[in-house]
């Protein structure tokens, strides 16, 4: 697995050594629980300042978009904050609104010359998407992307919690997912 360029791992994505951290953020950018509120003590006020004057200049951050900011004082240089879509049972275009954030992300990052990324498992947390099928969506918007896109060179999925490591192991070892982009 190591010659792909896509791997998983579990951990704390504050602590990564990588050009950008992806951020589960909120429409307001304005901070919030879980992963978010993690990014926004480890790296200081400069990432809440730089997310207020986005605020001001665009009003925030659609569902399925993405904005970039420093990382303040974390090892990466720079915070990608995309929102994923709240969890409903009707599920009406969650799915896609997911695959956007993860495809919008890796956008930005190629237009900021980000060679390493890695992602929170967007939208499993607070926003209650089931995890299995975040996983499935999320994997297969990064394959995607990375078969045209050449220049990132490595996108890591940061698990914090035990049932997303399983499931992203899982899926990352299953071949057809990863023939193509190693
Ligand atoms: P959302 O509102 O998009 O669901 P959350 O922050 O609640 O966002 O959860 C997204 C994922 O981030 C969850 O799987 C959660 O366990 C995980 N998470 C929370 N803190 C961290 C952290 N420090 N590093 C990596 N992932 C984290």
């Amino acid at each position: 697995m190591n010659s792909s360029r896509i791997e998983s791992l579990k951990g704390d994505i504050t602590k990564l050594h990588v050009d950008a951290i992806v951020n589960a953020a909120n429409t307001s950018l304005l901070g919030g629980g879980g992963v978010d509120g993690a990014i926004h003590r480890a790296g200081g006020q400069a990432i809440l300042e730089e997310c207020i004057r986005i605020r001001n200049r665009q009003g925030g951050c659609a569902v399925g978009e993405a904005v970039i900011t420093t990382a303040g004082n974390m090892p990466a240089r720079f915070v990608i904050h995309t929102v994923g879509p709240v969890w409903s049972k009707s599920n009406t275009g969650a799915d896609a609104l997911l695959s956007n954030a993860y495809r919008n992300s890796l956008q930005l990052a190629t237009e900021n010359k980000v060679k390493t990324i890695a992602f929170p498992n967007i939208s499993t947390g607070i926003y209650s998407f089931p995890k299995d099928k975040a996983a499935e969506i999320a994997i297969r918007t990064v394959k995607d992307f990375l078969l045209s896109d050449k220049k990132i060179e490595k996108v890591i999925f940061v698990c914090f919690d035990e049932e997303n490591y399983g499931i992203y192991q899982k899926l990352l070892s299953e071949d057809a997912y990863l023939s193509s982009v190693k």
